[in-house]
């Protein structure tokens, strides 16, 4: 775990560290360190967490025993994923939860599920969600495969009828699970190594099109192989330097949003944007509530947030 602070076991690794480790071992084909549960789940927790959720879930996380799947995405919300209509409804001491997931990936082999659901349908639709983690034994909870194009089962559909939760489920408070969701997409969605597999790929592809004869010539001689080739390259360069661009950000010492280091103002990051799970150095400042990140509505990650 080397983004993990050392008190959870983890190498607590810089920033710049931690894109060098993940870059490598993407290119190498080596297994990426960090599940969904290690690059997503457990940061957010340490955010979010009670004790009793950091005691019960890090250590499985940690030994890469327990394996989580993300309930996220339903049918009518993908992009627009603050829609989502999967109630959960507190009755006493637990919630029931009914609704419908999708793409909901190695849900066939998840042990526990994190999922956003709404609590408060009369609220604003970013604000009635809550985030919680479960059993996908659950009783109620059936998976469905989805087999893509290649004949691969990744995604599935997963179905809550009843499904009867424990209220410490509850990660964060009732309400506000829409702002530990996106603290959890932003450790999940920025990183190097999608841009370094891409790369490898890249260049297996283009060996390939040297050595593969077709029409005569190989298929490299062809115009338009070469130019979808460039398209690719050019897309996964883009990738990679959007990668080091966040990384650098963080590792300049920003701490979203409390202390900007001085950028000229063309290049002057967008602080929401710029937070990178990657750069778990300077974790932490997401739970704590400078008033800058209020910009006059309320906090946004606790309603008994004093500032
Ligand atoms: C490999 C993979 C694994 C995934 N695993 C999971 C998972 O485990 N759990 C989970 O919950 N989800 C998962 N997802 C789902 C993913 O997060 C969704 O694909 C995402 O939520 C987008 O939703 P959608 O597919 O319904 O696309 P849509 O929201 O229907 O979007 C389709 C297209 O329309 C564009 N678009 C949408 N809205 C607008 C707009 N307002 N203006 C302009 N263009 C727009 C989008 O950019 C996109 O190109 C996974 C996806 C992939 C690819």
């Amino acid at each position: 775990m080397p983004q993990w602070p050392k008190e959870y076991g983890g190498a607590d690794m810089g920033i710049v560290e931690q894109l060098i480790l993940q870059e490598e071992m993407a290119y190498r084909g080596a297994p990426i360190p960090g599940t969904s549960g290690i690059r997503m789940l457990g940061p957010v927790l340490m955010l979010y967490g009670t004790e009793e959720q950091k005691r019960e879930h890090l250590p499985g996380i940690a030994s890469g025993e327990v394996i989580w799947c993300q309930g996220y995405s339903e049918p009518g919300s993908g992009s627009d994923l603050a829609s989502l209509q999967t109630r959960a409804v507190r009755d006493g001491d637990e919630y029931v939860i009914n609704g419908q997931k999708i793409w909901t990936s190695n849900a066939h082999r998840a042990d526990q599920i994190f999922l956003l659901a709404r609590t408060d349908p009369d609220a604003p639709k970013h604000r009635g969600i809550s985030f919680f983690v479960f059993p996908m034994k659950t009783p109620g909870i059936t998976v469905q495969p989805l087999i893509n194009l290649a004949g691969i089962h990744g995604f599935n559909q997963t179905f809550y009828d009843n499904v009867r939760v424990p209220a410490k489920s509850l990660v964060g408070e009732e309400n506000r699970g829409w702002y530990v969701g996106a603290a959890l997409l932003d450790f999940e969605r920025s990183n190097i190594s999608g841009a370094a597999m891409a790369k490898r790929s890249l260049e297996q592809l283009t060996q390939y099109c040297r050595e593969t004869k077709s029409d005569g010539g190989s298929l490299m001689s062809q115009p338009l192989v070469r130019n979808s080739l460039a398209a690719l390259a050019v897309e996964t360069e883009v990738g990679r330097l959007l990668s080091y661009r966040v990384a650098s950000i963080q590792a300049a010492g920003a701490r979203y949003p409390t202390k900007k280091p001085r950028w000229p103002s063309s290049t002057t990051p967008n602080w929401r944007n710029a937070w990178p799970g990657q750069a778990f150095g300077s974790w932490g400042c997401m739970a704590r509530c400078g008033p800058s990140r209020h910009a006059g509505r309320g906090c946004a990650v606790s309603s008994r947030c004093a500032t």
